[in-house]
């Protein structure tokens, strides 16, 4: 017998799950008839976050976080069928389901959901992350049958360095240049307000200046609780106000005429994809600075090993190298093909 067979016959048993169903618009819970982060509008879902690729308008009925619901109200204008949910709290769902939401570490209010039925329990991630965020209640480790994990930096290569070591970065370069600004991209919900918490974190008093963007989104988390200091728009300053500052925008005015009005800005991006020099290049990005709001290799795989659910189903870009790993570690997997999730946003 090769060592391959045996192997498998260790692994544990995959569940029978006929109640569950990943359909490439989102994943489909039969009996309840709930779908959890569709892709289209549908008469129930269930939201694990903000991000416009797992929340979107029109859904007759939306379960989630009372943090993700004012997010959707914010950007969809609407609040028809929302249903709030706590972290640790069990909603009973039709044809016997159960959803619990747990926090997921990813951005204010996101939620990994577990669902239970017929004595079976699958976990989906939406997207995580394990370092610890200021803003967001930590991931935590629940016990699955089936692991949906998302695999959004899942290749090797993919290791975030120390969030407080990327700080370090942006304020030496505050320092050493006085009279210019760091004009930081960051995306508007979750890493715009991480960064700015960490600077806190880091002892940086001084006024952050916010692109109009983004203020809507930094009020919201400090609604929510969330302290983040004193926030000060740049259309309300002068250009010499702004000199030895840091300046918070959207990713897409980095390179826009808006910028004109900064002084002398060093041009920063805050996102895991600065790990790959050619994307920090795209932006004209001179300082790089890698802080992501996803899990890179070494948390997904640790994750799963802690989970160690019986099966891992895997989504968001890159499946096939954590579909190997799995492989390797004596573990079923397999990868799903859900749709609008490719190199996301982070
Ligand atoms: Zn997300
Ligand atoms: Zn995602």
């Amino acid at each position: 017998m090769e060592l391959g067979t045996i192997a498998r016959h260790c692994a544990p048993m995959p569940a029978a799950l006929s109640w569950i169903r990943a359909e490439p618009h989102g994943i489909h819970v039969a009996p309840a008839d709930c779908w959890i982060d569709p892709a289209r509008p549908v008469a129930q879902a269930l939201v694990t976050h903000g991000h416009a690729d797992h929340a979107r308008g029109g859904h007759g009925q939306t379960l989630a976080t009372p943090e993700t619901l004012a997010i959707m109200e914010l950007r969809y204008a609407t609040r028809d069928g929302a249903t709030p949910v706590q972290y640790g709290e069990t909603v009973r769902l039709p044809g016997g389901v159960g959803a619990t939401f747990i926090p997921a570490g990813h951005v204010l209010g996101s939620a990994q959901i577990l669902l239970e039925h017929a004595g079976e329990r699958v976990v989906v991630t939406g997207d995580y992350k394990r370092r610890p965020d200021p803003t967001c209640p930590p991931f935590e480790v629940t016990a699955c049958d089936v692991f949906i994990t998302e695999a959004t930096f899942g290749l090797p290569v993919f290791c975030h360095p120390p969030v407080a070591q990327e700080i370090a970065k942006l304020t030496k370069a505050l320092r050493d240049h006085p009279d210019r600004c760091v004009l930081v991209g960051a995306y508007a919900l979750g890493k715009a307000q991480r960064l700015i918490a960490e600077l806190r974190a880091a002892g940086h008093r001084a006024p952050i200046y916010l692109h109009g963007a983004m203020e809507r989104m930094c009020r919201l988390y400090e609604d929510f609780g969330v302290d983040l200091g004193e926030l000060r728009l740049v259309s309300d300053h002068s250009k010499d106000d702004l000199r030895g500052a840091i300046v918070v925008c959207p990713p897409g005015a980095l390179n826009d005429r808006w910028s004109r009005r900064l002084p002398e800005p060093i041009t920063a991006m805050a996102s895991g994809w600065m790990r790959v020099r050619q994307r920090a290049r795209q932006r004209n990005v001179e300082l790089p600075l890698v802080v992501s709001d996803h899990a890179d290799w070494g948390e997904l795989t640790r994750t799963i090993e802690e989970v160690n659910p019986a099966e891992t189903w895997i989504t968001h870009g890159r499946e096939e190298a954590l579909l190997r790993w799995c492989q390797l570690h004596q573990r079923r997997a397999r990868a799903l093909a859900l749709v609008g999730y490719e190199d996301e946003d982070d």
